[in-house]
């Protein structure tokens, strides 16, 4: 017999499939991994197949060495999945595959938990009166059987229940464990549904893809759990994923407490140990529910019911390094597979998903209220270039301070969001707002501070960077935005007795930080925390009446088609964090664009009217959901490599367009936007094309890229993020 192996290694050259003999006394199957001879050194690989024949000289075909594993770590449906994504996504092999186990599986690091268990032997001679701990040890185990040895030894010292091993009145055994993560305990809280909560678990029921469309604070949690718990009375498993940033301590314990022991937990605050720990867990089956960031979509659950995808519309759930895959097509992928239902929750869905549900490919399904019947915060948008002509040159507008003050006075909670994407920013005058934009894309232009010039993202053009407003003749030019530090700063010169924390990429980075910063926030009145995206979504603080954002333009100005959409989804997100329980909230939005249409929208929580606005000028302006955007990246440490096989591979995506006139929009070769990262240059092919024949034609265009090119080439489809 003769299995086909996929070695796990990263070179294109062994990209495909081996072919090796199966020894005789050995057992194997599909999925398993083995130690096989591949050239002078022996690998690990997969069997992705086994058959009678091969496919060459039988007599040189080598055999497998060892069995990693006595089972199947790759189960079939992932294994259909890989040819899936290999097919759409171009991507390697092995780098499929490595997805679907916990690195520690591959780099041996993690060890299994042994814990050592004590207990008397069936038979045994009484130690004599004189050792009178050992004596005691006797009577304890006697009375409580099986004991683990480090308690034991910490009650009543090492060294006589050592002796008690050594002449056999005690028994050792070893057990395996898995470490589990730890929760904040919570009580079981089953909340009765409101009708309309009842009418989207009765509508949510067939075998198909749901956007679920749920203002902030409609319950949409409660929501899913039902679904789940519907699927676990069904003998179903369930998958729920949510945005690593979500994955909060109140969210998790919240799933523990209705969930047991069926939960496992899949999110980048754990020990390699307990992912290693809660992955096999999932893989035998013992946990039926599963919750988790991005990366839980290739979690080995079987027998799915349900996948939900929690905040679908958020941009995380594309992955932006190698392999690059985007969760909503493995999602579909895999409830195809199940044949299960997938549902896409949000309360600002993507205008990709939104458009999908108006089209009918997704079930739509609306909470269009809050449970307690609340109003949505009041948001009170504040034109900061009045402020600064008024003489308010601080962060803060004067709206913003008072009600800040109010908050103090009734010892109530505050949220001070400062809105900061990625590390590009724009140029913006100070004097009349304006912002420069690129004359062919309209999309705003990125400063790049190292050449001081301002680039457009999308077709490469370079522009001087401002030094006089082109509008408005002003030599006030300013770039970048505030930090979460100097908002801190000025906030304790306002109110020196006031409690003010800070959530950020820093303030978070040690274990817990996230949840201690939370748990203080909680239990501190008045308090302000201040942060960055982070605060924007699911935290649930009843005393929260006010939401300050600061530099809400921040957004709206990357370089990016999907800026307005992001602004519009992160204010809404941001202001559902304020009153959420008796009290109305209020919202401060400070900008310097006041009049720009996303404003007018947000403020009135008019999803759908923003929705037709964006989706129309998306139509117009060839962007998706009615275009595709494709960019080719290549990348190598020598510049005239990647430059020369680039333009080699342009010539031939040229030709393609040549066949396909009518639906190229635009198609040119350029310097990534940035240049050289890591010391390897980098040089993409940027398209867009339209949608008719966009399979067809993406099909070809990974077809021309030769195979056998020196710089790392990588396919990105529609990418959030060009850089
Ligand atoms: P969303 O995710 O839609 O923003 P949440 O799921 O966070 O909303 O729910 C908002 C709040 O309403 C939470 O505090 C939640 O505990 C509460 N809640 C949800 N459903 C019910 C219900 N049926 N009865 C009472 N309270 C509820
Ligand atoms: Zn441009
Ligand atoms: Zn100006």
């Amino acid at each position: 017999m003769f299995a086909k192996i996929i070695i796990d290694q990263d070179a294109k050259a062994l990209d495909k499939v081996f072919e090796y003999q199966i020894p005789d006394d050995m057992q194997v199957a599909v999925g398993e991994r083995v130690i096989v001879p591949f050239g002078s050194r022996n690998l690990q690989g997969f069997i992705v197949d086994i058959c009678d024949s091969c496919s060459y000289d039988e007599d040189k075909v080598k055999p497998i060495l060892q069995k990693i594993e006595n089972f199947s770590v790759i189960k079939k449906e992932m294994l259909e999945l890989m040819k899936y994504m290999a097919e759409k996504l171009h991507l390697k092999l092995a780098s499929i595959l490595r997805l679907f186990l916990p690195s520690e599986m591959r780099t041996d690091k993690v060890k299994e938990l042994v814990v050592r268990y004590v207990k008397l032997a069936p038979e045994f001679e009484m130690p004599s009166a004189r050792a009178g701990k050992q004596l005691q040890i006797v009577g304890f185990l006697q009375e409580n059987q099986s004991q683990k040895f480090a308690d034991v030894s910490n009650m009543f010292g090492y060294a006589a229940l050592n002796a008690l091993v050594k002449k056999g009145v005690v028994l050792v055994e070893e057990n395996q464990e898995l470490r589990a993560p730890a929760f904040d305990v919570m009580k079981k809280d089953v909340k009765k549904l409101t009708p309309l909560q009842q009418r989207a678990v009765d509508s949510i029921c067939e075998n198909k893809t749901y956007l679920l469309h749920g203002v902030t604070g409609s319950g949409k949690t409660e929501v899913y759990m039902n679904l789940i718990e519907r699927q676990l009375e069904r003998g179903k498993t369930a998958l729920m994923l949510v945005p690593e940033i979500s994955l909060t301590p109140q969210v998790l314990a919240n799933f523990k407490a209705r969930f047991g022991d069926n939960v496992a937990l899949i999110h980048s605050g754990l020990s390699a140990g307990e992912r290693f720990d809660e992955w096999k867990r999932i893989f035998f089956g013992q946990a039926k529910v599963v919750v988790g960031a991005r990366s839980a979509i290739f979690c080995p659950l079987e027998n799915l019911g349900i996948i939900i995808i929690d905040e679908e519309h958020e941009q995380s759930y594309i992955s932006e390094s190698n392999p690059r895959y985007d969760t909503h097509m493995v999602a579909e992928f895999r409830r195809n597979y199940n044949d299960c239902t997938l549902v896409l929750g949000s309360a600002t869905p993507s205008i990709e998903s939104y458009s999908k549900a108006i089209d009918g490919e997704f079930q739509l399904v609306e909470m269009p209220v809050r449970v307690n019947g609340m109003e949505m915060p009041k948001i009170v948008v504040i034109d900061m270039l009045t402020e600064m002509q008024q003489g308010n040159n601080q962060i803060f507008s004067i709206p913003l301070i008072y009600e800040l003050r109010n908050i103090v006075e009734q010892k109530k909670q505050a949220m001070i969001f400062i809105n900061r994407r990625g590390f590009s920013s724009f140029q913006r005058c100070r004097q009349c707002g304006y912002v420069a934009t690129c004359t062919d894309c309209d999309v705003s232009l990125v400063y790049h501070r190292f050449e001081d010039r301002l680039k457009c993202h999308y077709c490469g053009k370079r522009f001087k960077a401002l030094d006089i407003c082109p509008s408005c003749g002003s030599k006030d030019i300013k770039q970048g935005a505030v930090g979460t530090e100097r908002v801190v700063e000025e906030l304790h010169k306002l109110f020196p007795e006031v409690r003010i924390l800070r959530m950020d990429n820093d303030t978070t980075s040690k274990k817990n930080g996230h949840r201690e910063i939370l748990n203080e926030f909680k239990n501190t009145k008045p308090a302000i925390l201040v942060g960055t995206q982070m605060i924007a979504k699911g935290h649930d603080f009843e005393d929260v009446l006010l939401v300050g954002i600061i530099d809400a333009d921040q957004s709206l100005y990357q370089s990016d088609f999907r800026s307005i959409e992001r602004t519009f989804q992160l204010i809404t997100q941001v202001s559902g964090r304020a009153g959420r329980s008796e009290k109305q909230g209020r919202v401060i939005l400070q900008t310097y664009s006041p009049r720009h249409y996303v404003y007018r929208f947000a403020t009135n929580y008019d999803y759908k009217g923003f929705f037709k606005k964006e989706v129309n000028l998306r139509k117009v302006t060839n962007f998706p959901p009615y275009a595709r955007i494709v960019r080719i990246l290549f990348s190598h440490e020598n510049e005239n490599i990647v430059a020369q096989e680039c333009k080699l591979c342009y010539n031939k995506v040229k030709e393609i367009k040549e066949q396909y006139q009518n639906e190229f929009v635009y198609l040119d070769v350029m310097k990534a936007p940035l240049n050289k990262i890591k010391n390897k240059f980098r040089y993409q092919i940027m398209m867009r094309f339209k949608l008719d024949k966009a399979d067809e034609i993406e099909k070809k265009i990974f077809e021309s890229v030769d195979e056998k090119t020196k710089s790392s080439v990588f396919f990105e489809i529609n990418p959030n993020n060009l850089s």
